[in-house]
């Protein structure tokens, strides 16, 4: 990879997951564009958990592309590096039956590297904060609940390796469960 200033690295990064999801909405009521979810889980990381890791903060932006678009890990590791590939890769779930799925990512969690574990934790701060405030037409009370619960599992394993991070998810999932009521 080219020895870019940071701004561009992150900035390239965001062109790139802005043009693979480009056809793709988040299932909120509001239908905003898939981008902006990876764009928040970064911004998360950086802003409250105070990190300035360009490699983090560039595979938070990249995060869903493999998992949910024609996006192979090389093309990741020949425009972004290997280290970014392979945190993308440690937080990229197995295309599974959903059930299936949640039961292996609550398994891997704990598993994951100190800097995925940002990631995951980002991820799920702002999935809870949608589940609240804009969440899929089609979900119930109850399913919006059992997302908060998994989502919390996933936390579980994945906490202690940022305070504020720790902290975000907590109030977050507080103000969900009080919102959904
Ligand atoms: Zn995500």
């Amino acid at each position: 990879m080219q020895s870019t200033s940071t701004a561009a690295q992150l900035l390239a990064a965001a062109i790139f997951s802005a043009d693979r999801h480009r056809d793709q909405r988040r299932k909120g009521v509001r239908e905003t564009p898939y981008i902006n979810h990876p764009l928040e889980v970064a911004e998360c990381i950086a802003r409250i958990g105070g990190v300035d890791d360009i490699d983090v903060l560039m595979a938070a932006i990249l995060h869903d592309t493999v998992e949910d678009t024609e996006t192979r890990p090389e093309e990741i590791e020949r425009q972004f590096g290997a280290t970014v590939a392979a945190l993308v890769l440690e937080v990229t779930d197995p295309p599974l039956t959903q059930a299936e799925r949640k039961r292996l990512e609550i398994e891997h969690a704990p598993l994951l590297t100190p800097r995925a574990k940002l990631i995951k934790l980002a991820d799920k701060i702002c999935n809870i904060a949608d589940t609240a405030s804009n969440p899929p037409a089609s979900w119930s009370r109850s399913r919006r609940h059992d997302y908060l619960d998994f989502a919390e599992q996933i936390a579980l394993g994945c906490r202690g390796n940022n305070a504020a991070l720790d902290a975000e998810f907590v109030r977050v999932l507080a103000t969900a469960r009080a919102k959904i009521g």
